[in-house]
């Protein structure tokens, strides 16, 4: 429980810091790199050239600010994350600052997974669909069996979820993404694609994708291994569709860029290009005397890395059972699984 009592303390820290510094993000997105071994039509960054990428010290230097901030979760990605070196080097460091999570594409997931299972609180592998559509969407065919190869390899040493991306090209196939994760026995964590001016627009139509958030909402009060929200899944619903926006609070996320620049507001409003480096800045000054107000209606995306913690409520008991309770009830379950 270790990584419950780094979460518990840094959290109480955090409120303590709060009561002077009314905003102040919790959660870290870092995007170790931008190449990436896949080709998938909808993301913008394995099309961008890597600067000079951070050592394993600046990385360390980096995750000290964070800890500085606030920040007690902390989310790698890329490009593919993997394909770095020194990631169990990076993961170990994290681990002992954060409750630490990694997003891969899950090609070298199998032969990996060793080397950073200890140093992960959660993987997420992204699934798009069955085969013939996930690798079509993915631009390189194998992908689907690679990732699902990583997955059956990795489920047994670390708590693993799909990361599924709805988009126009599978929109129509839903239900798959619920056939696979039942059939691994693992929960899949939904995005709804968005458009980036750099990539190729296969945003899922919207008349279909009403539908679609009425079937998820139905598939999960029901009981199907889904790890967004009801409340997610309502909220693109009510905005996209009946007008009643959410408040989004993006101040509750920093990015943080492969050359070690801060992205504000958020990851889409000037798509993941970052302004200062962390090194530069003290977070809580920054993110107390930066203008926000502009961005509370934006609704502009779904990514669930923003939208589920800006509708998060400690006094909402539908969303501390979704979001607390479950998810401490599967790592319990998961623990004491892997202790047996
Ligand atoms: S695997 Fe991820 S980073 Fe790589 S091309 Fe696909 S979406 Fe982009
Ligand atoms: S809804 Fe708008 S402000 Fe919020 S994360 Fe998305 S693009 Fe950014």
């Amino acid at each position: 429980m270790s990584v419950y009592n780094a979460v518990v303390l840094r959290s109480i820290k955090r409120n303590i810091s709060r009561i002077s510094n009314p905003k102040l993000p919790t959660i870290a997105g870092h995007k170790l790199l931008y190449e990436c071994n896949l080709r998938c039509k909808m993301c913008p960054f394995w099309r961008r050239k890597d600067e000079k990428l951070l050592s394993l010290k600046q990385e360390i230097s980096m995750m000290d600010k964070l800890v500085e901030g606030g920040v007690s979760y902390l989310g790698f990605e890329g490009g593919e994350p993997l394909l770095r070196n020194d990631i169990s080097d990076i993961l170990k460091e994290s681990h002992k600052r954060f409750h630490t999570s990694m997003v891969t594409n899950g090609w070298l997931l199998s032969k990996k997974i060793d080397s950073i299972s200890n140093y992960l609180d959660y993987l997420f592998v992204s699934i798009d669909g069955k085969m013939e559509i996930h690798d079509s969407m993915r631009g390189i065919k194998g992908s689907y069996s690679h990732a699902i190869n990583g997955i059956k390899s990795a489920k047994k040493q670390v708590p693993l979820a799909m990361s599924s991306t709805i988009t126009s090209e599978n929109i129509d196939h839903v239900s798959d993404f619920l056939d696979i994760a039942k059939d691994n026995d693992i929960h899949v964590n939904f995005q709804i694609e968005y458009d980036y001016t750099t990539a190729e627009k296969i945003s899922p139509q919207k008349e279909k994708l009403k539908n679609v958030l009425d079937y998820l909402i139905d598939e999960k009060k029901q009981g199907a291994p889904i790890m967004n929200t009801v409340e997610y899944f309502e909220s693109i619903k009510n905005s996209w569709f009946n007008g009643i926006s959410w408040e989004c609070r993006p101040w509750l996320t920093i990015n943080i860029d492969p050359s070690g620049r801060v992205v504000t507001p958020c990851y889409i409003i000037n798509e993941y290009k970052g302004d200062n480096y962390i090194w530069d800045i003290d977070i809580k000054k920054l993110w107390n005397s930066y203008n926000w107000d502009p961005y509370k209606s934006c609704n502009k995306c779904a990514l669930s890395c923003y939208l589920e913690p800006s509708l998060f409520k400690w006094r909402d008991p539908s969303m501390v059972k979704s979001r607390i309770i479950d998810a401490t009830i599967d790592y319990i379950k998961f623990a004491t699984k892997k202790t047996f």
